[in-house]
């Protein structure tokens, strides 16, 4: 490695991405993944590390870095949050206030969510609460005449997802810190993000009713970095609580009013309509449910939404507690329904005036983003694994392996690290580049992606923007509940023994619109064909109220009297299926293939 690339001395911020360090010192960020990992530190782009880490690597490759100053430590002047550039362009006049979106940041188990939910146990008016039926991941609270808005995804992941996308959720951040632990990692991680983000800050000292509380130490860490307390002068509230107590939640909520009075939280309730999306996902009744926040304009029912590559009329939409609501202003979390695909958290969505206006939007949006980005090099499976070790190209088998349990975390990892196999080039060994415990996650994917790796989940389950990330970008992600095939998987792996798998692949819907019986075929189903194709050489699943009843093989499809090999859509049809004759009207009947396929 060259030294001294340049005598320059690099500040860098006491956390940073690796893209971001990348950048700083002006190299590739595969350069900066590969020396972390020579270091045995596993990192994808979207990942923080601290100072401290990326000095070493810095240093490695021949740079001089130092610690940025605090007072330096400044917002990152492009980093204008979309709802304020958004207002720029409104009329002063046009512009009111609207209640500030909090959010909370802080160290694993300082307390986060118990203050979340301390906050909304004795905030939500009573009786209110009672009525919440479905649990949406934001709320608001009343103090002193003035709403508040909390959103309850706490942890920097989903702050970052916002910021990452430009958007921006909150506007004032609570960090929260145990008066028994005091500053840590990623209070120092959440302090980096909020003040890049410029969001002000109101320090939640938690846990102060326990024995070993000491809160004047951890005043003292705070000011260290940067956070001076205001009763030691400084202009940082920090205000004792307890969640578990129930303590000084009127004061911390007292904080946070007034960094919201002192800071121009504004918007205009009859401009564009413009938000972020919090979550979404897809429930097995309701289709797509998604919680946004409207940050501008008036959102109404019925109101046509785009937000990454979805959009959707607005069937239906609630407040937090599950009421259902026609109209919905700036600074409020809803959740709606309507959505024709899942967006991310952290898309901005807004309206448009047509279903057609956001179809061409869509496309033309998906266009742009074919023209500009390679498409993956071919799907990352553990089937095709034998082919790149045959090819020379690889020579260990890399996994990222995730369980429920540590007790069932450590047999997988050393049974994994002694399976090896051997060809004439040599010995292929299995290389567990990162476990955990826990569902499988974004992060553990991207990991994948950056280090070329296999996911493994032991009785986990894959989050649903791990998916997503997963099936863009080609990785395999294989689920067991029994070690021994988890471990007998990767074995044939190496040794080329996996069979592709048999996956049924949905080729067309139909719906049933009436009832006929024939001689020697029994009852036919006649249908309408909604969506894709029927095949003859299908099988068929019947599905009644959303419910699979039955499925077997096609024994018989016909347009009008003829035989036909397949039914497209809009076209009527009649299908028979093996051993079933009980169709009623309005089932659905969903054709599909069976493929051997090498993804799981
Ligand atoms: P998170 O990881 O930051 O969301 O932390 P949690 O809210 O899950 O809290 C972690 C642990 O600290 C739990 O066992 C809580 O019961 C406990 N805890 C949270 N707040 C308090 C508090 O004010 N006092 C005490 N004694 N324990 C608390």
């Amino acid at each position: 490695m060259s030294k001294n690339k340049n005598s320059q001395v690099i500040e860098l911020p006491i956390s940073l991405s690796v893209r971001d360090l990348a950048e700083k010192l002006g190299t590739n960020p595969i350069e900066i993944i590969k020396t972390l990992m020579q270091n045995g530190v596993m990192a994808n782009i979207n990942q923080l590390i601290d100072y401290e880490t990326a000095e070493i690597v810095a240093v490695e490759l021949g740079y001089n870095v130092e610690l940025e100053k605090i007072e330096q430590l400044q917002a990152d002047e492009n980093e204008i949050p979309l709802w304020r550039r958004m207002i720029a362009n409104e009329k002063d006049a046009d512009l009111k206030q609207r209640p500030p979106v909090v959010t909370i940041l802080g160290h694993v188990d300082h307390g986060k969510t118990s203050l979340l939910d301390a906050i909304r146990e004795t905030s939500v008016q009573a009786g209110e609460a009672g009525g919440i039926t479905q649990h949406i991941s934001a709320y608001q609270v009343t103090h002193n005449g003035k709403l508040i808005t909390f959103l309850d995804t706490p942890g920097h992941a989903a702050f970052t997802a916002m910021r990452s996308r430009g958007a921006q959720g909150a506007d004032v951040v609570i960090l929260v810190v145990a008066a028994d632990d005091g500053v840590m990692p990623q209070t120092k991680e959440a302090l980096a993000h909020a003040r890049a983000a410029q969001v002000p800050i109101v320090v939640a000292l938690n846990k102060v009713d326990k024995q070993n509380a000491n809160p004047d130490f951890v005043k003292q860490q705070l000011s260290e970095v940067g956070l001076i307390p205001d009763d030691w002068d400084g202009d940082t509230m920090v205000i004792p609580v307890s969640a578990k107590q129930g303590t000084g939640l009127g004061d911390l909520l007292e904080a946070i009013t007034l960094v919201a009075d002192d800071t121009d939280i504004l918007a205009n309730p009859s401009g564009k309509v413009l938000g972020t999306v919090i979550e979404a996902e897809k429930d097995s009744h309701r289709g797509i449910v998604a919680t946004i926040l409207v940050q501008n304009g008036t959102l109404r029912k019925n109101d046509i939404l785009i937000a990454g590559n979805g959009y959707g009329s607005i069937r239906a939409m609630f407040d937090y507690r599950g009421n259902p609501i026609e109209e919905a202003t700036p600074s409020t979390p809803i959740s709606v329904l309507g959505f024709n695909e899942v967006p991310s958290a952290g898309d901005i969505f807004y309206t448009v005036d047509s279903n057609k206006e956001a179809r061409n939007i869509i496309a033309e949006k998906l266009e742009k983003e074919k023209a500009s980005v390679s498409t993956p090099t071919g799907s990352l499976t553990l089937e095709s694994m034998f082919d790149q070790f045959q090819a020379g190209q690889v020579r260990e088998l890399r996994l990222i392996v995730k369980a429920d349990v540590q007790g069932s975390l450590e047999p997988i990892i050393s049974s994994l690290e002694d399976i090896s196999a051997n060809d004439k080039e040599g010995t292929i060994k299995v290389k567990v580049l990162h476990s955990g415990t826990g569902n499988i996650t974004e992060n553990d994917v991207s990991l994948a992606v950056a280090s070329k790796a296999i996911v493994m989940g032991f009785n986990v389950s894959t989050d649903n923007a791990a998916s997503i990330l997963a099936e863009h970008e080609g990785i395999e992600v294989r689920s067991y509940n029994i070690i021994y095939r988890l471990l007998e998987d990767v074995e044939k792996a190496l040794k080329g023994m996996l069979e592709p798998e048999e996956k049924e692949v949905v080729v067309g819907k139909a719906e049933v619109r009436a009832v006929f019986r024939i001689r020697k075929l029994g009852n036919i189903a006649g249908c309408r064909v909604i969506k894709g194709e029927l095949r003859r050489n299908g099988f068929m699943r019947v599905l009644r109220n959303g419910k699979e009843i039955y499925k077997d093989e096609v024994v018989s499809l016909k347009h009008e009297t003829e035989d036909v090999k397949e039914v497209r859509e809009g076209h009527e049809c009649g299908v028979g299926i093996k051993g079933f004759t009980d169709f009623k009207e309005g089932d659905v009947l969903e054709c599909f293939v069976k493929k051997m396929v090498k993804a799981v």
